[in-house]
């Protein structure tokens, strides 16, 4: 067993863990930290996902980092361009010579004798245990299981005599030029998929039991494209950026007031770019409000293209079974595939699946409130990193690992040792995350609440939190600063947390 300590210990080496290492060695210079890293690659999400036509549907003058001006010209980029972009501002940093891959983080114990965590991993690739130490635990782990995607009991699919895959783990093999696919889903994955694989494929249909909001969007940013000619490098990516980020606030607000408005803008843009009479009510015009759930972005139209060429089509309906040559659908309908690929989601997990244990209790996170959306109450020296679900993941990311230093520079600059979030005196609370995809109703009773007002309710506000966590102040009724040796529960007695 290897022991060692560190003042700063960040779970996962993604687009969060390694932004996390910049933003700490830059602006607390003299503290050091180490990266555990489960997988044995640095990108995350960005080096997993490898389906066709993988990108991202936000921009990335929003979802790269702050400090590092995306300069490719792609503003919808695709995934190996953002997994080389996370891996160049690792090297550039000098982030891999404080990375351990296959060091999977299983349990984290808070001592407030001692204000440390101890921190248990296994390595996958040795079966060795390792456990370390560190003053301060900075989770960025991501939203989700890696080893398992969601795929639903579909009846009879034992039955399927063709392919079936989960776009979470593509066979790099997969050959299917000329064949007929169904990609079953609605969501981010399937409307990225659809339009790629119709490139080879003989025809792709998309089978969702219920339609999602579709947007189409520029894969080039005209400002930015203007920007990049005129302004240096940072200054137009800033430029950008902020243009982006109030266009995104505004989008989201006036969903929010007109939600009646918006539905008729986005029926509206996706009309003009499908054939006439195409039945848009059918597939293109969810039940539910714009922003209920992420609405899903599409690159240049690319799969309205693909529909209005004939490559694609949509089908909504419900599957009654799957068959041997392929899928039988509620209304009768049979569709007949050589592929079916469930792109039915993810499965929620918070921190990594690790247990945390503070002064010997476990903790419960259902039962933890979140501080300002990073922290959580009860568990001292501990932060974690969930982005924001109407804007991009790195506006907040970014923002966290910014407080988190401003913490610790506070801790030393007071003489003390540790930070401890405590739950609101009262007030309802709400789950952490407030989309009502399936995803996350499915795992909604496992994770971290927000509470009824700030410090503990999160806004999904990015100029807001700007100013919270950027600019605000550090000490606030929701937070306690102490000497080593002051327990965890002291005070928390008087501050029972609300019940759900
Ligand atoms: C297909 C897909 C497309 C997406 N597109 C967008 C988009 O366009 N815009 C957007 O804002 N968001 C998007 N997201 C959300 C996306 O996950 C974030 O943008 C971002 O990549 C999250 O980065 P992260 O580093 O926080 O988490 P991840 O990318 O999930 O990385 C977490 C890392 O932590 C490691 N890890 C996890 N648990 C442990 C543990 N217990 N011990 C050690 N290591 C551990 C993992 O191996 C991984 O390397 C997308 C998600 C998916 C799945």
């Amino acid at each position: 067993m290897a022991s060692d300590h560190v003042d700063v210990l960040i779970v996962g080496a993604g687009l969060s863990g390694i932004g996390a290492a910049v933003h700490l060695q830059r602006n607390c210079p003299g503290k050091t930290y180490t990266v555990l890293e489960a997988r044995d690659a640095i990108g995350g999400t960005w080096d997993l996902f490898r389906y066709p036509g993988i990108r991202s549907d936000s921009d990335m003058y929003t979802l790269g980092y702050s400090f590092k001006p995306w300069t490719n010209p792609k503003a919808i980029a695709d995934g190996d361009a953002i997994r080389e972009y996370v891996r160049e501002t690792a090297r550039e940093h000098g982030v891999p010579a404080h990375i351990r891959f296959h060091h999977r983080v299983v349990r984290a114990e808070w001592d407030s004798a001692t204000a440390r965590w101890t921190v248990h991993a296994h390595r996958d690739d040795t079966g060795e245990d390792v456990v370390l130490t560190c003053a301060f635990l900075f989770t960025c782990s991501g939203y989700y299981r890696y080893d398992e995607g969601y795929t639903p009991e579909f009846p009879g699919v034992e039955r399927y005599a063709g392919q079936l895959v989960h776009p979470q783990h593509w066979p790099e093999d997969l050959d299917y030029a000329g064949k007929r696919v169904v990609v079953i889903g609605s969501g981010a994955t399937a409307v990225t998929l659809v339009p790629a694989m119709a490139e080879q494929a003989g025809h792709v249909t998309m089978l969702q039991r219920s339609p999602t909001y579709v947007i189409s969007l520029p894969s080039r940013d005209a400002l930015a494209d203007a920007a990049r000619r005129w302004l240096p490098a940072k200054a137009a990516y800033d430029l950008v950026r902020w243009k982006n980020v109030v266009l995104g606030v505004a989008n989201f607000q006036l969903s929010r007031r007109a939600p009646g408005l918006v539905k008729k803008l986005l029926r509206r843009a996706a009309r003009g770019k499908l054939p006439v009479g195409y039945d848009i009510d059918r597939h293109f015009s969810p039940r539910y409000n714009p922003w209920d759930q992420r609405l899903c972005v599409v690159p240049d139209g690319d799969l309205f293209r693909a529909v209005s060429a004939g490559r694609a089509s949509v089908v909504t309906d419900t599957i009654e079974t799957f068959t041997e040559p392929g899928i039988r659908l509620r209304s009768g309908a049979e569709l007949p595939a050589d592929i079916v690929v469930t792109a039915t989601g993810l499965n929620l997990l918070a921190l990594g699946g690790m247990t945390i244990v503070v002064d010997g209790a476990e903790v419960d996170l259902a039962q933890t409130v979140a501080y300002k959306g990073m922290m959580l109450s009860g568990v001292p020296n501990f932060a974690m990193t969930i982005g924001y679900t109407n804007a991009s993941w790195t506006l907040k990311a970014d923002l966290v690992a910014t407080y988190v230093c401003r913490l610790l520079r506070h801790l030393d600059g007071t003489g003390q040792q540790v930070v401890t979030p405590l739950a609101p005196i009262a007030g309802d609370l709400a789950p952490i995350i407030d989309l009502k995809s399936g995803y996350v109703l499915r795992a909604v009773d496992q994770l971290p609440k927000q509470g009824p007002s700030a410090p503990w309710r999160l806004h999904q506000n990015y100029p807001r939190d700007v100013l919270l966590m950027r600019h605000g102040r550090l000490t606030d009724e929701g937070v306690r600063f102490s000497r080593a040796g002051t327990p965890a529960t002291d005070g928390a007695a008087e501050r029972p947390a609300p019940v759900a």
